[in-house]
C-alpha cells in the first residue's frame, strides 16, 4: 500500500516511468531486491497495452525482420513464431513478464512531470495523481518523439507525407512515387518492403550508408556501446545506433543493392508541391515522402529538472544523471536497445539501493554552485 502524505501525493521509493525492455528490467531487479510494488515502487506507463513501443510497430515488421530480440532477465523469449508480427510477440511476452513478475505496472498512466518537492524528494505528476519518490528510474524510450527535420517547401507539398511512427505496411504505397529519407535501419527495410509495391521509390540520405558485411560481434558491440557512451559522459547528444555500428548486409540488402533499391541520393534541398528538388536542377516527382528520420529520447517530463547542458544532451555517469543522483535514465543513449536496457535496469537498481542505503534521509536537490554545465533546458 502506498503511503499518503499531507499533500495527498502518494510515498514510495522508487517511481519506474515506462514499461518498456528498460522499464521491466528495472522493475524486475527492484522487485528481486525485495522492493515490494506499490509499497515500495510503481511502474507507470501511458500506453493502452504490454509491449513499450513495440505495440506501435507496423505489422509487417515481423519477428524474423527484428535484428536480435534480447530476452527481458529472468524469463527467456524462446519459440515465437517469426512469420508473426513482433508488436504481437513482444506484447504477449512482456504481458506474460509482468504477470509472472507480479510487477503491477499501472497504465495507461501518462506521467507529464517529474519536479522538485522541496524536501529532497522528487514530486510525479501524472495523469493518475502525483507520488513522491527518492529516486527516479525513466524508461521512457523515443517512439513519442518522432523526428521530422526540416526542409524549405515542405508545407507546400501536396502528396501525403508521414513519419516511420505513422508507417502502415507497404500496401498504402502501392502505385506511388514515393521517396524515402533517411540512412538507418527503419529507412532500408521501408525501401525493400515499399519497392515491390510502388511505381518508384527513391531513396535519400544525408550522409552515404555504411554497409557492413560479416557477423556484429560482441567486439564490435562494445565499441559502438563505449563510443556513445562518450558521447553521453561528455553531456553531448547521444548518437543514433546506425551511425555507430552501419547497416548490416544480408541476403536481402545484398540483392537489393544490386537491383538498385538501395541506390542512395543525396538529400534534396527542398520540397516542392509535387516532389523533392536538388539546387543543381535535378527534381523527381513524388506521391508521398516517408520520413525515416528516427526519433529523440522523450524527455519533456524531465525538462522542470533542468537536466540538459550547454552540449545539447544530458550528461550521465553510467546510468544516472552527472546533475541529479536520483534521476537515472534506462534505455538512452549507450543502452538504447534490447540488450542495453535490459542490462542498464540492473544497473540502475544497483546504483538506487546503494545511495537509498547510504543516504537514509532524502538526498538534497543539487544546488546551482554544484551545478557543472550550464542548465539550458
Ligand atoms: C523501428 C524500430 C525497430 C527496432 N528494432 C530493434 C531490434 O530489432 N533489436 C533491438 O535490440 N532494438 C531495436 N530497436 C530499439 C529498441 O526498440 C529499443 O532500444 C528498446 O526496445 C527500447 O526499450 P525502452 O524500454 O527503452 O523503450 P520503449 O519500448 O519505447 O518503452 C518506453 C515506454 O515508456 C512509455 N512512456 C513514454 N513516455 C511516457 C510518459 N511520459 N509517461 C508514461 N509512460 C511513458 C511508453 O508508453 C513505452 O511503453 C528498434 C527501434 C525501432 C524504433
Amino acid at each position: 500500500m502506498e503511503r499518503q502524505s499531507d499533500t495527498d501525493a502518494r510515498q514510495v521509493d522508487v517511481v519506474v516511468v515506462g514499461a518498456g525492455q528498460a522499464g521491466l528490467s528495472a522493475a524486475y531487479h527492484l522487485r528481486r531486491t525485495g522492493f515490494e510494488p506499490g509499497r515500495d515502487f510503481v511502474v507507470l506507463d501511458h500506453a493502452p497495452r504490454p509491449g513499450g513501443a513495440w505495440q506501435f510497430r507496423w505489422p509487417s515488421l515481423t519477428y524474423a525482420k527484428v535484428h536480435g530480440m534480447h530476452s527481458l532477465p529472468g524469463m527467456e523469449l524462446t519459440g515465437a513464431d517469426p512469420a508473426r508480427p513482433s508488436s504481437q510477440v513482444v506484447g504477449e511476452y512482456f504481458s506474460a513478464y509482468e504477470e509472472a513478475f507480479d510487477l503491477r505496472v499501472r497504465r495507461p498512466v501518462d506521467v507529464r512531470k517529474v519536479r522538485e518537492a522541496g524536501d529532497g524528494r522528487l514530486l510525479v505528476e501524472s495523469s493518475d495523481g502525483v507520488w513522491t519518490t527518492r529516486s527516479l528510474i525513466n524508461a521512457t524510450g523515443t517512439w513519442d518523439r518522432p523526428f521530422w527535420p526540416r526542409y524549405p517547401g515542405q508545407e507546400t507539398f501536396r502528396g501525403r507525407q508521414l513519419h516511420t511512427a505513422q508507417y502502415p505496411g507497404p500496401d498504402a504505397f502501392a502505385g506511388k512515387r514515393v521517396v524515402v529519407v533517411g540512412g538507418g535501419a527503419s529507412g532500408t527495410q521501408h525501401l525493400l518492403e515499399i519497392a515491390p509495391h510502388a511505381a518508384e521509390t527513391t531513396w535519400v540520405t544525408r550522409r552515404p550508408p555504411v554497409f557492413r558485411e560479416g557477423p556484429f560481434d560482441e567486439e564490435r558491440g562494445r565499441a559502438a556501446v563505449a563510443l556513445v557512451e562518450e558521447r553521453v559522459r561528455q553531456g553531448l547528444t547521444p548518437l543514433s545506433v546506425v551511425s555507430v555500428t552501419g547497416l548490416a548486409v544480408n541476403d536481402t540488402i545484398r540483392a537489393a543493392r544490386a537491383d538498385g533499391t538501395l541506390d542512395r541520393l543525396p538529400m534534396f534541398d527542398r520540397v516542392t508541391p509535387t516532389g523533392v528538388a536538388w539546387d543543381d536542377g535535378r527534381d523527381i516527382a513524388a506521391d508521398v515522402i516517408l520520413w525515416a528520420t528516427g526519433f529523440r529520447p522523450a524527455l519533456d517530463h524531465l525538462a522542470p529538472l533542468r537536466l540538459r547542458g550547454a552540449g545539447g544532451g544530458i550528461r550521465m555517469e553510467g546510468t544516472r544523471t552527472a546533475l541529479d543522483p536520483r534521476v537515472h535514465l534506462v534505455g538512452y543513449g549507450p543502452s538504447a536497445s534490447t540488450i542495453g536496457a535490459s542490462r542498464a535496469g540492473r544497473a540502475a537498481v544497483h546504483d538506487i539501493r546503494r545511495r537509498l542505503a547510504r543516504d537514509p534521509a532524502p538526498v538534497p536537490a543539487p544546488t546551482a554552485a554544484e551545478t557543472p554545465v550550464t542548465a539550458v533546458a
